[in-house]
Order: C-alpha cells, then structure tokens, then sequence
C-alpha cells in the first residue's frame, strides 16, 4: 500500500489557501462593499487599469487571496519586482487572505503622481492569525495597471 505523500500533484491543491475566484456579483475579495465585478475584477482580468493607488492596493489584496501572481507582479514597481520563482518561493499557500482595512490614505488620487496607502490585512493559517500592517507606496505608471507597488513600511 503506498503511503501518502505530503505533495500532491492535482492541480486543485495548488496553493491550498488561495480563495475561489468570486462570481462577478459576489462582494470583492477586498472589503470595499462592491461586487467584485464593479471593483478589483476588471482590474485583475486586466480590464481596466486601477484609478487610484487605493484601488490599485484593494485588487494587489485580492489578488493575495485568489494567488494571483500575474497581478501581483505587474502592479508591482518594475525596479522592485520579484521574478515569478521568487513570488512563487514566498507564497505561503497555506495563508488564507480574508480581510483588508484601510487606515489612511495620502494623495493616490487621479490627480496625483504618487500616493500612500495605510492598511491592516489580515490572514489566516495553520498557526493562527497573522496581522499585516504597512503602510505602503504607490506610484503611477502610463501602461495597466495604472498604479504600481513601490515599498512598504512594516508597522507591526
Ligand atoms: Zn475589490
């Protein structure tokens, strides 16, 4: 009888913790209290470029919960993008992303060049919960998705 391995080969169990993708009327992944059709769908499908560093912030959260790197990689400043094997390296399947709280915003407007975003992301996973607090930067680009992901200071 073969014992059972601890990796398994289908497809599903890929990164265990990642959420469903959300029908397009389900609220979004992010909080924001919009269907995710009306918020960080378009952008992560590559739609619709994210208006404001804010959003830009809510679908890089929802792209967290769904594993998304693709997202996550192209909304990420180009000078301080990891590579794919590196994203793929850090993911911790085993995290589930499941809520996000914005604490503050600085400029990230349509009018602006950069922009701050402050929020509190929390995860769970088989060690309990994890509380993410960074207050992080943005920068807008001309090409999609609109805004990118400079850095980010840990707050505890
Ligand atoms: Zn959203």
């Amino acid at each position: 009888m073969p014992s059972p391995t601890p990796e398994s080969d289908d497809p599903r169990d890929h990164g265990a913790g990642n959420a469903p993708a959300p029908a397009p009327d389900d609220s979004c992944l992010c909080g924001s209290g919009e269907v995710f059709a009306a918020c960080c769908g378009p952008i992560l499908a590559g739609d619709r470029d994210a208006p404001t560093a804010e959003a830009l912030m809510r679908s890089r959260f929802s792209a967290f919960a769904l594993g998304d790197t693709a997202h996550l990689r192209r909304s990420w400043d180009a000078a301080q993008r990891p590579s794919a094997a590196e994203l793929e390296a850090s993911d911790d399947g085993d995290l589930r992303w499941q809520k996000l709280r914005i604490l503050d915003v600085d400029a990230g407007g349509p009018g602006d060049a950069e922009g701050v975003v402050e929020f509190v992301a929390i995860a769970r996973g088989s060690e309990g919960k994890v509380r993410l607090h960074e207050r992080s930067r943005f920068r807008r680009v001309e090409e999609a998705p609109g805004w990118v992901y400079v850095d980010g200071e840990i707050r505890g």
